[in-house]
């Protein structure tokens, strides 16, 4: 049963968390840290290793499709843009109007979640920002500064074929995981520039900027899972996550519970098809971290990203096992009914 709550599912101590350095996430580490094992070895410098196994579901022609899904994400940079889109190769001139009156902040929520879903988010939710998720500095050590006018996130979340993540780790399910990165700058971009045509202005995010997870808990959209990833009711963790920041006027929505912590304490199922070891079989969560790029002063059952990153490479592309094994997952979510009658 889904319950809507005042406060956010997680247990902060307040006196360890401070706003997280993206240059600790293992990108930020495999960029700028000396120290790390996997400095400087990007997810594809073992391609040709990977593709010589001739393993079923690791082609060329699949790793091809990977690499196509991922141009729009990587590429098309102005989906990211925090100013009005302007190009000097459009033909048409977009008109620049006065700003829209709010007067119902309700209306305009129920509005703009119907827009982003029309853009192609899955599931939409309004928080007001909690600037403890905001990154301090970004990936190039750039210190961020998100302006006090805004005042709230759209988080959205972008479901992703369970039948195609259901081959995890192989190309197919990382051709998946880009597709929906590709769809999530759509979706920003196009709903951002809505914003930004009522005369309101918008940040739009994927990874970057600040941490998705804690945001989409308190936009309540899911919970958080063993598995170090959020939760939904309705699609489990088989979803990528992106937000806007916007100094228009709207209503929040209330996190929710649905037993997603209790269970995690028994399942375990994550962390048994995970093949590097790197999620946590303590039946309760704590504040220990397993490596850098964990976050301190949050109480869960923390991932070890390290040894996640470094079977990403041996695999020549991401993993989605502990997505798949996840009786959340739509696929196995019978199972999972079935266990609680
Ligand atoms: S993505 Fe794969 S390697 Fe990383 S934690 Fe999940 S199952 Fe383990
Ligand atoms: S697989 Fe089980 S333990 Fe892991 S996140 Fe899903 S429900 Fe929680």
């Amino acid at each position: 049963m889904i319950q809507e709550v005042d406060s956010p599912p997680y247990i902060i101590d307040i006196n360890n968390l401070k706003r997280f350095d993206e240059r600790k996430t293992v990108f930020g580490r495999m960029l700028h840290d000396e120290k790390a094992e996997y400095y400087r070895t990007g997810m594809y410098d073992e391609i040709e290793k990977v593709l010589s196994g001739n393993q079923k579901g690791y082609s060329r022609i699949e790793f091809a499709k990977v690499m196509g899904a991922w141009a729009v994400y990587d590429y098309f940079h102005k989906a990211f843009s925090w100013e009005k889109l302007n190009d000097a190769n459009s033909i048409m001139n977009k008109p620049t109007l006065g700003k829209y009156p709010i007067s119902d902040r309700a209306f305009m929520n129920k509005k703009i979640k119907g827009i982003a879903k029309k853009y192609g988010a899955s599931l939409v939710g309004v928080t007001k920002i909690n600037h403890s998720w905001i990154y301090s500095k970004d990936i190039n050590g750039k210190t961020i500064e998100i302006p006090e006018e805004f005042r709230f996130a759209i988080v959205m979340a972008i479901r992703m074929d369970p039948t195609a993540i259901n081959t995890s780790p192989t190309f197919t399910a990382c051709a998946e995981t880009a597709i929906a990165y590709s769809r999530i700058a759509f979706c920003i971009g196009c709903t951002a520039e809505f914003i930004r045509s009522l005369g309101y202005k918008a940040i739009p995010m994927g990874n970057d900027t600040a941490l998705s997870i804690p945001l989409a808990i308190d936009a309540g959209l899911g919970e958080l899972g063993r598995n170090g990833l959020l939760i939904t009711p309705k699609y489990g963790p088989c979803v990528r996550l992106c937000k806007i920041f916007t100094d228009m006027s709207l209503t929040t929505d209330k996190p929710i519970v649905f037993g997603v912590n209790k269970y995690c304490k028994k399942c375990k199922k994550c962390a048994e098809a995970c093949r590097a070891n790197a999620i946590q079989v303590k039946e309760e969560p704590s504040f220990d971290i397993a490596c850098p790029s964990n976050n301190p002063g949050i109480f869960r059952w923390t991932v070890n990203q390290n040894k996640c990153y470094k079977f990403w490479i041996e695999n020549g592309g991401e993993c989605s096992n502990c997505i798949a094994a996840c009786p959340y997952f739509p696929i196995n979510k019978r199972i999972k009914d079935t266990d609680e009658q």
